[in-house]
């Protein structure tokens, strides 16, 4: 037994998380971050940066599918080019390609150990998808590819470390960069990134969405409970509205446009996600 880790959440520098860990697996910093993989006593295997826990082989299915699904979902028609900004651990680019329609997913994350090291260690994330033929990897800052890239997405995906001061991700959860963003999609196009904690720090995930609506004029936002993170954790859409479709018709779309498994995003779960509290939609600009 390694010991206690005890986890200092950014938003919430006065309390505790603590999380018993097995075994570290690995351990490098790198120009970017300090990045750890380790086994934990109740949640299996885990990436851990910064000193915050990036996702585990408990429950990062329910992360990655309600960050992926709702987005591409209700997309008008079924995307073919889809853009992922970080997403390191390969899940996000996994869910992805279980799309019949999707002909080419570019992942643009800027270090190339989360890479290294998922391959090594997170076979379970991945599940081989960096090497599926319509893969297109790339090392490299988000924020710059798409000041750069020449191509139109149908939806932008962004899998980024939490928006610290100062950190590499900061400026991609800007007005600045939303703007950027909007230019690169197709006019019927989405966006979602993940927005941190309603439970620690909602005026984030507040400002989040209501930074993606002001640019993107239709916003939606969900939420779920993380037992790896110690809370609830939430996700913002731009340029679509996933909170307006039926039950069934999500389950009508997984049908149609879904080819593999899904462990947790359903209909159901769909309405359950949704469902926004009073005083959370009162936070929020205007839905
Ligand atoms: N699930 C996570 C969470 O809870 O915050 C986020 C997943 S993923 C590991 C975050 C990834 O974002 C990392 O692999 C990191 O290298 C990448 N990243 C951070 N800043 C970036 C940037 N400017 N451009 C591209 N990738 C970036």
């Amino acid at each position: 037994m390694f010991g206690w880790h005890w986890l200092i959440e950014w938003q919430t520098p006065y309390e505790f998380h603590g999380h018993l860990i097995d075994k570290v697996l690995a351990e490098e910093k790198t120009p970017y971050q300090h990045i750890m993989l380790v086994e934990f006593t109740r949640f299996g295997r885990g990436l851990i940066i910064d000193g915050k826990v990036q996702s585990t082989l408990f429950d990062e299915y329910i992360y990655h599918e309600l960050l992926v699904h709702p987005l591409l979902l209700s997309l008008p028609t079924p995307p073919t080019n889809v853009l992922i900004l970080g997403g390191g651990e390969g899940a996000t680019l996994r869910e992805v390609l279980k799309y019949k329609s999707v002909k080419k997913v570019t992942m643009v994350d800027i270090d190339d150990k989360v890479i290294e090291f998922a391959r090594k260690y997170l076979y379970e994330w991945h599940q081989g998808a960096f090497d599926d033929k319509r893969t297109n990897l790339i090392i490299g800052d988000g924020y710059k590819f798409v000041e750069e890239t020449k191509e139109k997405y149908d939806a932008v995906i962004l899998d980024l470390t939490d928006p610290i001061k100062d950190s590499t991700s900061y400026k991609l959860y800007t007005k600045e960069f939303y703007e950027k963003l909007k230019r690169i999609l197709n006019e019927k196009g989405g966006i979602v990134t993940q927005a941190t904690s309603p439970s620690f720090s909602l005026e984030v995930y507040v400002t989040i969405y209501n930074t993606i609506k002001d640019v993107f004029k239709e916003a939606s936002a969900s939420y779920t409970y993380m037992a790896s993170f110690d809370g609830l954790w939430g996700f913002v859409y731009g340029g679509v509205r996933p909170d307006l479709i039926s039950e069934n018709e999500i389950n009508t779309r997984i049908e149609e446009r879904i080819d593999g498994q899904l462990r947790f995003y359903d209909g159901y779960s769909h309405k359950v996600s949704f469902s926004l509290p009073k005083n959370i939609k009162n936070e929020f600009k205007k839905i």
